[in-house]
């Protein structure tokens, strides 16, 4: 059983500090810090800024209350060798050069003016037709993966207003940059593939990924259909933000800090019904019409889930639990899997380079390619599993496989 954490407070290293605090001396943006009141921060810390929590800088500061604890424990052995990792990983890119490259800006430019112009070139001709739709969902899977996931995560640049403005571009193509701040970084990140923590073990009806779960008979044939019913991906992500939103919960209770940033988001999920449902329904209202904006939210939601489910489901991937004594790197390595190289990287905004951006998701995806040999020589001589597929069929054929095999666990 976890402590309980009062929620004005966030937790470093066993020391309470107070959620407002910190939040307005966190130079990375307060929402980041918010999101985790409540919350143990320490491994989050450690894995954005990768090195430990500079307490001393704290306590001699008058401004701070006195509910502090008096003993810190220090970042624990469960992490000596992820802070080995990052020594050597500072050396051959140093943190302040760990942001998105000039040559970005370029891609960004690109994918949004295509994202942006599409839309609007569709909704004002009133061609809702699939040769347009289906390249727009692209389009809008490529903004998941290649700008609001590094913004959410404070990779694209050192100025957080930068990052919050990019990141809210998950709010813009149909989910909530709030919503998945606290599924992402709070939850899956820290606790990947724990068969408790991490909610994207959570499965549905139709697929069963966690050994934990219960049985159900259609699962039994999971690792045949997943190829199709991951194209139900986008419409789920657009109804969990909204009742996420409402609710205020999303596998678990999320920050009550974030509520005006939430509001914010909810904003953005009506615009989005009004882009997607009524505008549509009012300028071109048919059949045809429904059938070729489903085709752009299937398009998108398969492309984005496709990759998802090949990272962290293949055949040896570990399941993790929270009495696990592992460390934060092992686990990490272990419940991950990389695919392919700089080619897809470049369009998959890095996250075949999955054990990477789990182990440093504060690097910006471009620099992956130039980490993940040193990340790879090191696990070898701490005897970690790392798993690389070369290419994207045999991940498939290995994810296939994991689903054969948990849909069985009983
Ligand atoms: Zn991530």
């Amino acid at each position: 059983m976890e402590p309980k954490i009062p929620k004005e407070s966030v937790y470093i290293d066993n020391v309470a500090y107070p959620v407002e605090y910190l939040a307005d001396t966190h130079p990375g943006g307060d929402i980041f810090v918010k999101a985790f009141a409540g919350k143990d921060a320490t491994t989050a810390f450690l894995s954005y800024h990768r090195r430990p929590f500079p307490h001393a800088k704290f306590s001699g500061n008058h401004k701070f209350p006195e509910n502090m604890s008096s003993s810190v424990t220090p970042t624990n052995d469960a992490n000596i060798d992820y802070l080995e990792l990052c020594d050597i990983v500072n050396r051959v890119l140093p943190i302040h050069r760990s942001f998105a490259p000039v040559s970005y800006y370029i891609k960004l430019a690109i994918i949004l003016s295509f994202t942006f112009g599409l839309e609007f070139y569709v909704h004002f001709t009133r061609q809702y037709v699939w040769y347009f739709t289906a390249p727009l969902g692209l389009f809008i899977a490529w903004t998941g993966l290649n700008i609001q996931h590094d913004a959410n995560h404070g990779a694209i640049s050192r100025h957080f207003y930068v990052n919050r403005l990019l990141g809210l571009t998950q709010s813009w193509i149909g989910g909530s940059a709030c919503i998945w701040i606290h599924q992402h970084v709070v939850q899956h990140h820290i606790f990947c593939n724990d068969v408790v923590r991490d909610p994207d073990m959570e499965g549905s009806i139709l697929i069963k990924f966690n050994p934990h779960a219960q049985d159900a008979p259609q699962y039994l044939y999971q690792h045949i259909y997943f190829l199709g019913v991951i194209a139900l991906y986008g419409f789920t992500v657009v109804k969990d933000a909204i009742s996420s939103l409402i609710r205020g919960v999303y596998f678990t209770p999320i920050s009550p800090y974030l509520r005006p940033h939430m509001n914010l988001d909810l904003m953005f999920s009506s615009l989005f019904l009004m882009r997607w449902v009524a505008l549509p329904a009012y300028l071109a209202p048919s059949l045809n019409t429904l059938v070729n904006v489903v085709i752009m939210y299937a398009v998108a939601g398969y492309y984005l889930s496709f990759f998802f489910l090949l990272s962290h489901n293949f055949a040896d991937t570990q399941c993790h639990s929270p009495e696990s004594k592992e460390s934060f790197l092992y686990k990490q390595v272990t419940s991950s899997s990389n695919v392919g190289g700089p080619l897809l990287c470049w369009f998959n905004g890095g996250l075949n380079y999955q054990i990477e951006h789990h182990l440093f998701p504060r690097i910006h995806h471009g620099h992956y390619p130039k980490i993940a040999p040193v990340v790879r020589e090191f696990c070898a001589s701490k005897g970690i599993p790392y798993k690389h597929f070369d290419s994207i069929y045999a991940n498939v054929v290995s994810t296939s496989k994991y689903l054969y095999n948990v849909a069985r666990v009983p």
